[in-house]
């Protein structure tokens, strides 16, 4: 980077602030203890099943739809177990409706967003984990508003749930992919995202019955989370937002790497395939002049390949999204495939991201829950 760059001034931040903790939600409890909290409630166990039957199956989130629970009791289930939790306050749609970008509010008024992407054959959603982000990295336009707090696991599944109720509502579609490359650090919310994904996979009635295969978290590379993640067993798919092969630059534009190195964050990715048999992704947003040189395609093959030739990774590169007020811009077109094509050459899959989403700054890395877009 140039000498006259401008340094960096957010902090890293890992503790998100202690305010306003959400209301729990029946999507916070696991099995036992929904039964148990029916049961507390003076009702018969099975009444968990009919209520989960209702959320996780059916997506139905209006208790006057709950007609095999006594009407007398579906209010008041609903206000012990079901309090809302994300207030919509949002909805925009590009790409021919294909794409919607959902501003929310949550309890406390703090703001995330979620984008739902269709494609022919599949529907994917971006989620959030945290409201606002402290990794500080500067061509996000989420990590320039800095963390406000962490989400809790209900917040996160909701988003999901959400999700698939509007769709089944469409067009009786489901959500098939899960990304958590929304709002916040997934990794430096490790529990409620854990706990979110175990929702998301646990088969329906008591969960959304999701793939983990078709989960992704996206990390900037927290290893010792990652570590974590690792001896969980779940097959999860991990993406790892390196950005740059070489520690000097990823200093700069990922700034975690002034804790976890290059070659530690590939080398936990790397274990994780390993011990997951799951295919790593590697994020690599592609910034004119800054990341997008020959020779870093050619560092970062290497960096890559020094763990094995055995297809444990592949690269996706991500054309930069404009962030307002940011000094990086996206690679030239003649750049990024040369970029590619060198990494292609020494056996390294690697595809473009598609852009999704840009003109309503729903795409990689624009969402800032503003919510002042046009
Ligand atoms: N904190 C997590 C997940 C959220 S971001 C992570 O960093 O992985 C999802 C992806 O979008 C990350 O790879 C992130 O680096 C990338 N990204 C951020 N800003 C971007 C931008 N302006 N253009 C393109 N991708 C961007």
């Amino acid at each position: 980077m140039t000498e006259s760059a401008p340094t960096r001034t957010l902090p890293l931040v890992f503790a998100a602030p202690k305010k306003g903790k959400p209301p729990k939600h029946w999507a916070d409890l696991g099995v036992d203890e929904r039964k148990e909290a029916v049961v507390a409630a003076g009702q018969p166990a099975f009444r968990a099943s009919q209520l989960s039957k209702h959320w996780f199956e059916r997506f139905s989130h209006d208790p006057a739809d709950w007609t095999d629970l006594p009407a007398a009791l579906r209010q008041d289930f609903a206000a012990e177990f079901f309090p809302p939790l994300l207030q919509e306050v949002k909805a925009q749609t590009c790409d021919n409706g294909d794409t919607e970008k959902l501003l929310w509010r949550l309890h406390d008024g703090a703001l995330v967003e979620s984008v739902l992407m269709k494609y022919p054959n599949r529907t994917t959603m971006c989620i959030s984990s945290q409201a606002g982000c402290g990794m500080a990295c500067p061509f996000c336009a989420t990590g320039k508003g800095g963390l406000q707090r962490n989400m809790s696991t209900a917040e996160i599944v909701s988003q999901v749930a959400d999700g698939m109720r509007r769709l089944a509502a469409r067009d009786g579609g489901r959500v098939n992919n899960v990304v958590f490359m929304g709002m916040g650090e997934p990794l430096a919310n490790y529990k409620a995202v854990l706990g979110a994904v175990r929702v998301m996979t646990t088969p329906a009635p008591d969960g959304l019955g999701m793939s983990a295969r078709g989960i992704t978290v996206s990390t900037v590379g927290l290893v010792p989370a990652i570590n974590k993640m690792t001896e969980e067993g779940i097959p999860v798919t991990l993406a790892l937002s390196l950005h740059a092969p070489d520690d000097e630059l990823r200093d700069e534009i990922v700034p975690i790497n002034t804790r976890w190195k290059v070659g530690e964050a590939v080398d936990a990715a790397w274990e994780y395939a390993k011990r997951t048999k799951r295919r790593v992704s590697i994020e690599y947003a592609m910034m004119k002049d800054i990341n997008d040189q020959a020779y870093r395609a050619d560092m970062l093959a290497s960096v890559l390949k020094r763990r094995g030739d055995w297809g444990w990774v592949h690269v996706n590169l991500i054309p930069l999204n404009d962030v307002p007020g940011s000094r990086f811009t996206r690679s030239r077109d003649e750049d990024m495939a040369e970029f590619v094509r060198r990494l292609e050459a020494k056996g390294v899959p690697t595809t473009i991201r598609d852009t999704r989403g840009d003109e309503i700054d729903a795409a990689c890395g624009q969402l800032a829950a503003t919510g002042d877009q046009a």
